[in-house]
């Protein structure tokens, strides 16, 4: 045993916790929120400010490793612990900002979408006239289920738009077929495995299902997505679960964006692989040997719970093999994430 600390008091942090008490860990949660639902199961939670520097340092001094399910977390604060962290701060410092995450997946051999950075409305208008239209406007930080973003269907629009007051860049839209994500786990001796890709559903921005097997189409495109999602943790000196998202375009895969984290395409391996993201993450921080990452059925499917679609959640265990999971959130705001629901099916 010994104690995890976790950055962020979300719905990860809490399917986190609740494999590390399996495995006999003690874990503490620390995050902004007066009230995160990691907090429901965590052995302690401290609530303060990210650049509090002596609440961290003494939340610090009870964990044996510190990790976080939430990457948009102030670097500068995490200096003084950096040794305790896994994965490491450049990782972190790398996926909060689209623009040095782009960078580095380039200088990997990635390609992303073609984007320019935006740092006034003449920038958006010349990278509207060299990339094209429809594009989309992203915040560089702080964006997460589609916020901060802002779609430009013409150079019209791009006139017309009002930029935000923080770094943005601007991205041609894809045109993909499918979305998938490639979800690996990295150990601290550098040992890799990968989880089985899922096709993944967006609506409005937002994950709504994942579903395994992936079309052909898409099976066609996993290997070299994982051998850039392995050059990226391997260059990161990565420890833990990565999470790399992808187009599925007929030029092969876009690289999208990656999260430092476990992910919510990779919920249904709690039911679907034979180690779920989660417990393998608090493994490999820990220093454990990794599970195995097999899926255990021929086809997984994971469902979102959004808003209001939780409420009627638990009339859906009367569904073969299906399994519910609610996250203890009290208010079920419009778009946000209540819960998912993960369905096997064995044949
Ligand atoms: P999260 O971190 O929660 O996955 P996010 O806010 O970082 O979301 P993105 O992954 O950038 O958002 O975009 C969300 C979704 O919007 C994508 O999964 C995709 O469906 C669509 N999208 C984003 N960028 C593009 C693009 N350049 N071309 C086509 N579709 C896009
Ligand atoms: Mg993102
Ligand atoms: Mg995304």
């Amino acid at each position: 045993g010994g104690t995890i600390g976790i950055l962020g008091g979300g719905q990860l942090g809490r399917m986190m916790a609740m494999s590390a008490a399996q495995l006999g860990y003690r874990c503490i949660t620390f995050s902004p929120e007066k009230d995160g639902v990691a907090g429901q199961v965590s052995n302690d939670y401290f609530a303060n400010k990210w650049a509090d520097g002596p609440a961290l340092a003494a939340f610090a001094q009870q964990c044996d490793v510190i990790t976080w399910e939430f990457e948009n977390v102030p670097v500068e604060p995490l200096r003084a612990i950096d040794g305790q962290l896994f994965p490491n701060l450049r990782a972190l410092e790398t996926a909060q900002d689209r623009l040095n995450e782009k960078r580095f997946v380039q200088d990997l051999g990635g390609q992303p979408a073609a984007y320019s950075v935006i740092d006034s409305h003449a920038d958006l208008m010349s990278a509207v006239d060299r990339i094209g239209a429809p594009g989309i406007l992203k915040t560089r930080r702080d964006g997460y289920d589609g916020k901060g973003q802002w779609r430009i269907d013409s150079a019209r629009d791009a006139e017309g738009i009002r930029l935000p007051d923080t770094a943005t860049i601007y991205e041609g839209f894809v045109e993909f077929f499918a979305e998938f994500s490639v979800i690996l786990v990295r150990g601290q001796d550098g040992e890799i495995r990968f989880w089985d890709s899922a096709e993944n559903v967006h609506k409005d921005g937002i994950l709504a299902t994942s579903t395994l097997p992936a079309s052909a189409r898409v099976r066609e495109q996993v290997e070299s997505a994982r051998t850039l999602a392995s050059n990226i943790a391997g260059a990161l000196g990565y420890v833990g679960v990565l999470t790399c998202e992808f187009f599925a375009t007929n030029a092969g895969p876009v690289f999208n964006e990656m999260a430092p984290r476990v992910h919510n395409s990779g919920h249904w391996s709690i039911e679907g692989a034979v180690t779920s993201q989660f417990e393998n993450h608090i493994r490999a921080v820990c220093g454990l040997p990794l599970g195995e990452t097999a899926t255990i059925a021929p086809g997984v499917v994971m469902e979102n719970l959004i808003g209001k679609d939780a409420k009627t959640a638990l009339d859906r265990l009367s569904e073969a093999d299906t399994h519910v999971h609610l996250y203890g959130k009290a208010k079920a705001r419009e778009g946000r994430k209540m819960g998912h629901l993960t369905r096997i099916e064995r044949t």
